[in-house]
C-alpha cells in the first residue's frame, strides 16, 4: 500500500519522499554493483548549488542514466540514494571546477533552488535531490576526522565517513530548525528579515539548540525575535531544507502576550495580521501589496492551514 493512501501527504517541496532508501543495501558491494549495472539505473550529478539537467521533449530532467553520468567529470564519491520502485538511484558530485567548461551535448547545469521555487521539478525528483545535495555537501565540509584531524574516508555507499587512525565513524548531520506561526485568536504574527524579497512577510524561525526541546526552541525564538511570550506549541509538519542540511519543523504557537519588541539584528519588522489579511497575502491581493511565501516553503502551508482552519 502506498503511503499516500494512508496519510494525506502535503505537497511540500523536498518533503514528499516516495523513495525507499533501502539502507540494508548500503554495505553490500556486490548488490550495489548489480544495481549500478541495471539498464534503468538513474543518477543525479550534483554541483555545489545545483545539478546537471538533461534536455528532453518533456522539459528538463535532472535524472540521468547512470552510464551517462559516469562519462561526465565526476568525483569518486558515490551516494546510493535508494530505490524508486525497482529503479536504483545514485548521486555523484561533479568534480570541483568542472562547471567552468561544462559543455556536453544535451546537458546543462542549473541551480536547484530557482527551479524548485518555480515548480519546474517534479516532487519525485525534489526529495532525492535534497537527499543528494545535503549528503554531498556534508562530505565536502567534513573531509577530516573531527576527533583527531586525520582525513576520513567515505563508506557505506556515502552514508558514513570512517577515520582509520582513531577508528571513529562519522554520520551525516541534519540541523533542526523550528519554524512557527504564532497565533492569537483571529490574528497571526509574521516577520520580515532584510534578506526577504521586498513586501514579503513570513513565519519566524530559528535553529533548535543542543539540549533544547522543539517546543522550548519555538518559545525562545519568538521571545528573542519579537518579544512575544508563547504558551501551547503544537507540531504541524516538517520539510527537509538542503541549504545546507536543515530540517524545518513547522509548529503553531499560541501567543500569551501581544506587544511586539523586535530584535533588529534578526528582523526588520514584525506585526500582527488578521486572517483576512493573511488570506489576501496568500492570494497576492493585499491592499498594501504585501505577500506571503509561495507553496515551495512550509511557511506557506502553515499560514494556509491557519487561514482555513483557525486555531483548531
Ligand atoms: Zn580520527
Amino acid at each position: 500500500m502506498n503511503a499516500s493512501m494512508v496519510f494525506p501527504l502535503r505537497q511540500f517541496a523536498f518533503a514528499r519522499g516516495q523513495l525507499d532508501r533501502a539502507a540494508h543495501l548500503r554495505d553490500h558491494a556486490d548488490k550495489l554493483a548489480a544495481l549500478r549495472a541495471r539498464p534503468d539505473a538513474g543518477c543525479y550529478v550534483m554541483q555545489r548549488e545545483g545539478m546537471v539537467l538533461r534536455k528532453t521533449d518533456n522539459g528538463l530532467n535532472p535524472m540521468l542514466p547512470y552510464a551517462l553520468a559516469k562519462t561526465l567529470p565526476v568525483d569518486s564519491l558515490e551516494i546510493f540514494l535508494g530505490l524508486r520502485g525497482e529503479t536504483p538511484l545514485f548521486a555523484l558530485p561533479l568534480r570541483r571546477g568542472a562547471e567552468e567548461n561544462f559543455n556536453h551535448a544535451g546537458l546543462e547545469l542549473s541551480d536547484l533552488r530557482p527551479l524548485a521555487t518555480q515548480g519546474l521539478l517534479s516532487h519525485d525528483d525534489l526529495s532525492p535531490l535534497a537527499e543528494a545535495k545535503s549528503l554531498i555537501g556534508w562530505h565536502r565540509r567534513h573531509g577530516f576526522c573531527a576527533n583527531c584531524g586525520t582525513p576520513s574516508t567515505p563508506t557505506s555507499a556515502g552514508w558514513r565517513r570512517d577515520c582509520a587512525k582513531c577508528d571513529i565513524q562519522h554520520f551525516p548531520r541534519t540541523d533542526p530548525v523550528a519554524i512557527m506561526l504564532v497565533t492569537d485568536g483571529d490574528t497571526c504574527l509574521l516577520g520580515r528579515s532584510a534578506r526577504f524579497a521586498s513586501n514579503m512577510w513570513s513565519c519566524l524561525a530559528g535553529f533548535v539548540e543542543p539540549g533544547e526541546s522543539i517546543e522550548d526552541a519555538v518559545r525562545r525564538e519568538v521571545l528573542e525575535e519579537a518579544g512575544i511570550v508563547c504558551g501551547e506549541v503544537s507540531y504541524f509538519a516538517s520539510q527537509p531544507w538542503p541549504y545546507p542540511s536543515s530540517l524545518m519543523i513547522g509548529c503553531v504557537a499560541r501567543a500569551l502576550t501581544q506587544e511586539i519588541t523586535i530584535d533588529p539584528a534578526e528582523l526588520e519588522g514584525a506585526r500582527w495580521f488578521t486572517r483576512a489579511e493573511a488570506q489576501a497575502m496568500l492570494e497576492n491581493r493585499h491592499a498594501e501589496g504585501l505577500t506571503a511565501p509561495n507553496p515551495f516553503a512550509i511557511a506557506h502551508h502553515l499560514l494556509t492551514d491557519w487561514v482555513r482552519n483557525g486555531d483548531s
